[in-house]
């Protein structure tokens, strides 16, 4: 349970009741903790974990949290040009339909996209296929000063390759354990990892679906192999309760997020970003000149 909050409480030792993470106002508890892996069986998709409020708080907060959002982002942005090292890295992971494009848009569109590396995988290429299956991720790792998004990820390859059986067992099998020393060192470079899986009902990804067969500005996102991936639904869960089992450590640790009901899902990622970007505890870099020099030289030009 305990993450990065040990260096919160070293560092404020002034009032003793200022040691819990203060949660935002809508939020019982904060979105880091309310949304914690649990049993993928026993999850609600339509519930809002520590999120009390209704739709219309939770967009009004999303807006908020954007503002905020967009200045840390900026910071960030700043601290890397001035030698900085960090960056923040947020992989979204969920089945077809379960919101991770509207989350780019709707969440990461509210910061500068100068400061975003995205970057959604897809079917490796012949040429990712020549490497092993880690090399496209480490070439698309946030630059400091960067946020990186993954739509989709390395998780891929034990949950399609796991599912479809595309690598034996023992190869897949091992992969968790990769996995976790790998982002290990990702997080020992100096970038904050923020995992977020997205969790659709069965019955709310056939409605969104539908809608995709419908309408004439979905078509595009609809793929007739999302009907075979969803008909192995239960081995799908069975590859993503592993992930959670086996690859939340202190470092990256997975939050859950069910994903039924979008606005929710949004307020939900926007908050973990913003609270991962608020611990980084970002401040203006000091000028790299004489700042009342410059001013003399400027009056004189
Ligand atoms: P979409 O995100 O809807 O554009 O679909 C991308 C597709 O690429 C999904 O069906 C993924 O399962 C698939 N995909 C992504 N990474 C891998 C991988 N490493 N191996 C096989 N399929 C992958
Ligand atoms: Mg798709």
């Amino acid at each position: 349970m305990s993450k990065s909050k040990s260096s919160q409480s070293s560092k404020s030792s002034k009032s003793s009741k200022s040691k819990k993470p203060k949660a935002a106002r809508g939020w019982a508890e904060p979105a880091d903790l309310a949304l914690r892996p649990q049993p993928l069986a026993g999850l609600e998709c339509a519930s809002t974990p520590g999120w009390t409020g209704d739709r219309a708080a939770a967009e009004a907060q999303l807006a908020a949290n954007g503002a905020a959002l967009s200045e840390l982002q900026e910071k960030l942005f700043a601290d890397g040009r001035s030698g900085g090292t960090r960056s923040v890295l947020l992989v979204l992971q969920g089945m077809d339909t379960s919101g991770k494009g509207g989350i780019v848009r709707h969440v990461i569109g509210q910061v500068d996209p100068q400061g975003v590396m995205h970057r959604s995988f897809g079917v490796p290429t012949d040429a990712e296929r020549k490497h092993n299956y880690l090399w496209r991720i480490r070439n698309a790792l946030p630059r400091p000063g960067y946020i990186g998004v993954f739509d989709r990820s390395h998780y891929e390859d034990v949950l399609v390759a796991r599912v479809n059986e595309l690598v034996p067992p023992e190869v897949w099998g091992k992969r968790y354990e990769e996995i976790n020393a790998f982002e290990a060192k990702v997080a020992a470079a100096g970038t904050r990892i923020v995992k977020v899986a997205l969790v659709v009902s069965a019955q709310e990804q056939k409605a969104r679906l539908r809608e995709r067969l419908t309408r004439k500005d979905k078509f595009w996102k609809y793929n007739p192999s999302d009907i075979d991936e969803r008909a192995k639904w239960p081995a799908y869960r069975e590859a993503y309760q592993a992930v959670l089992d086996r690859t939340s450590t202190d470092t990256a640790p997975w939050h859950v997020v069910p994903a039924d009901r979008k606005w929710f899902a949004r307020l939900a990622v926007s908050q973990l970003l913003l609270d991962a970007l608020t611990d980084l505890d970002l401040g203006w870099p000091p000028p790299s000149f004489d700042v009342k020099a410059e001013k003399a030289r400027l009056e004189k030009a």
